[in-house]
């Protein structure tokens, strides 16, 4: 076949293939614009086929596509916008034709991604979804490095994408200690936001009059910085909260915020904080819902309003808002809630403050409250305890929604459930969704490669079974392992609802962070050199999350021998030396942790624990006495709760603390 011939067809093929195409309410445009791409094949002879494709043709389908996906987005060709009770029944019929919707979208994203280098290195021109499944590696975040690399040091998105890449999601996973930076488009925030407009008519289903009030919600930004390119690179809700999307979202007395958006996006944290409490306390009486993102946020507000109630007390009492908030966008936007002297309402909540306990305190403080919003489950579930108290028990703790850098997967249908039981549901129409199956039980697949045909797609996974997710996305991710493993409880229509186990490989998360083994690992090593010069031996260590107090912290237990015949057992540890370690470790350990350390303080300093000589053979004792195998014993690199970790915290000699921030810049 001549080359021109060549093009000519794989024109026509592209538009075959695109099953929008006739369908498209601007389908006298597009025709229009197709045939002029094959009159300009005729006038261009000299051109190859590449060329043409990539100059004429490709961008032609960028133009094409983004209105065809717009419109293909919803079963019956809206845009992503539905609210309310159409937003209800564009969810039933999603996941009634689970399947349809979940081929449509590989579909879409190989027609669209398929000429990026990425994908047409496996692709090679074809668009059939069984090639994708037979060809298509499954990959984990350091193989896709490479090519986001090079797009962060400048080169085009096409690397990856049919799309510009818009920004650089920053993940809480890191890779190297760094971040992983996740490719967004633009048309992502549509879907993120068509999540976010689920949340309140499923609510509104099980609890009633959301839209009599008011949510405090305390939400914050975090630091961002530029690639070399020039694209933003920030976590996903910063670019959520400084999108359009959410800055001028139209009025809804379903979503009516005590926050003013300028306190949600100041970014000196403190300030931030005490001006969403304050908004908080002045409407208290009209607050029927209230929450975080994640729960130790939540939990970190309440800390934050334990330490400064008198002070904002003290602004409402006067009318004057404290001299320390000096944003000028923040002040001039509180003046707007601060407008009066309000006396009463201070005596009131000194009253409440001062009380002995807190225990209860939510309740006291918002008296209408009816439920409590929070991520809660994997490694949140571990702040349950917490806000049951502050809670007293009686309002329900509500976990709306699951998702990440990467892409938002999918939302609790069942949102009155407690959240050990809570069960999310994938929305097909976010990404493409497949599943490694976790073969031995919950045992995590960590083999690097996994055999294409192993994977299930979502309304294959199998009731009560266990598996890892592995997401396609718009933006060119393809068959990128998310990393966390989920397990089938059930199915609404022919969607399969998951419960959260873990992620992959985490030991240590106390707030955004994800600290696996081989970072921890790699923190221990280049901590325990420091006992050399001292003639001291690291023996065995492992590690906890202790959340006892807000904001928790990593510890670490370590059993220490001397190894010189001149120092005694007994012979106290240098505590500046042990305090050395703990800055060595925690400089050692990824990006995300020494963010939220240092800039943050959403995690305190990090603690060893020196343990008696021996515990570590108590350990394993008392382990293999519950049932472990002799044979196969590792100590446990982490330890959450039980006897194990009283054995540990009975044996303790001596604690020692980080006594300064660790090295950490944007
Ligand atoms: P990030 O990479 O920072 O976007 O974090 C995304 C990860 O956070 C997910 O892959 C999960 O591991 C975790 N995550 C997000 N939402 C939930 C949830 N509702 N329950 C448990 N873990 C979650």
């Amino acid at each position: 076949m001549s080359e021109r011939a060549w093009d000519l067809c794989s024109v026509r093929t592209m538009i075959m293939v695109c099953p929008e195409y006739n369908r498209s309410h601007q389908e006298k445009e597009e025709h229009m614009l197709l045939h002029l791409s094959i009159h300009t094949l005729y006038m261009h002879p000299q051109s190859s086929g590449t060329d043409t494709l990539q100059c004429f043709i490709f961008p032609l389908f960028k133009i094409l596509n983004q209105n065809l996906l717009q419109a293909s987005m919803g079963m019956d060709g809206k845009k992503l916008e539905y609210k309310g009770e159409d937003a209800l029944r564009e969810l039933e019929e999603l996941t009634i034709k689970a399947k349809e919707v979940q081929d449509s979208i590989l579909k879409e994203i190989i027609t669209r991604n398929g000429a990026s280098e990425y994908l047409n290195k496996y692709m090679q021109g074809s668009i059939d979804l069984l090639t994708f499944k037979t060809r298509v590696p499954v990959i984990t975040y350091e193989k896709i490095q490479p090519y986001i690399q090079r797009i962060v040091n400048g080169e085009d998105s096409s690397i990856i994408s049919g799309h510009q890449i818009t920004e650089m999601l920053m993940s809480s996973g890191t890779s190297c200690g760094e971040p992983k930076l996740m490719p967004s488009i633009a048309e992502d925030l549509d879907r993120r936001t068509y999540l976010y407009n689920l949340i309140m008519p499923i609510m509104n289903k099980h609890i009633p009059d959301l839209d009599k009030g008011k949510a405090m919600y305390l939400l914050f930004i975090k630091a961002e910085k530029q690639t070399p390119s020039g694209l933003p690179a920030r976590p996903v809700l910063t670019s959520y909260y400084k999108s359009p999307h959410f800055r001028t979202r139209t009025h809804d007395p379903f979503n009516d915020y005590t926050s003013p958006n300028e306190a949600i996006l100041c970014p000196d944290r403190d300030q931030s904080m005490y001006c969403q409490l304050l908004a908080g306390l002045i409407h208290r009486q009209c607050v029927l819902r209230l929450g975080a993102v994640f729960a130790s946020a939540l939990l970190r507000s309440i800390s934050f309003l334990e330490k400064n109630w008198i002070d904002l007390c003290r602004d409402i009492r006067t009318g004057h808002l404290n001299k320390s908030i000096t944003d000028p966008n923040l002040r001039a936007a509180m003046s707007k809630t601060i407008t009066s002297q309000d006396p009463q309402l201070a005596n009131e909540l000194e009253a409440i403050c001062s009380l002995r306990t807190w225990k209860g305190i939510i309740c006291k403080l918002w008296p209408r409250v009816k439920y409590i919003e929070a991520v809660l489950t994997g490694s949140m579930a571990q702040y349950i305890p917490a806000l049951e108290f502050y809670s007293e028990g009686k309002i329900p703790l509500v976990c709306t929604m699951y998702a990440s850098s990467e892409c938002y997967f999918g939302v609790n249908l069942n949102p009155l459930s407690y959240p050990t039981e809570v069960s999310y549901t994938l929305l097909p129409n976010m990404a493409y969704f497949e599943f490694i199956p976790l073969e031995n039980g919950l045992q995590p697949n960590n083999e690097e490669k996994i055999e294409q045909d192993k994977l299930v797609s979502l309304v294959d996974v199998k009731l009560w079974c266990y598996y890892e997710l592995v997401v396609t996305t718009f933006a060119g991710l393809c068959r990128h392992r998310v990393g966390d493993i989920l397990l089938v409880t059930s199915f609404y229509n022919s969607v399969p609802q998951f419960k959260f186990i873990c992620r992959r490989n985490i030991l240590l998360s106390i707030d955004t962070d994800k600290t696996n083994e081989e970072e921890l690992h790699k923190s221990v090593t280049a901590s325990k050199k420091l006992l050399e010069a001292y003639d001291l031996l690291l023996n065995e260590y492992t590690s906890h999350a202790d959340t006892s107090t807000i904001p928790g912290h990593y510890v670490l237990f370590w059993e220490i021998t001397n190894t010189s015949t001149k120092l005694s057992l007994a012979t106290p540890l240098n505590a500046e030396l042990l305090q050395n370690c703990c800055q060595v470790l925690e400089d050692s350990l990824g990006y995300v942790y020494r963010r939220c350390r240092s800039h943050d303080k959403s995690i305190g300093p990090l603690e060893i624990r020196v343990v008696e000589e021996g515990t570590f053979e108590a350990l394993m004792d008392l382990i293999i006495s519950q049932g472990g195998s002799i044979n196969q014993y590792k100590t446990p690199r982490y330890i959450e709760q039980g006897q194990a970790l009283e054995l540990l915290n009975s044996r303790v000699k001596d604690r020692f603390f980080s006594s300064r921030d660790p090295v950490w810049s944007l």
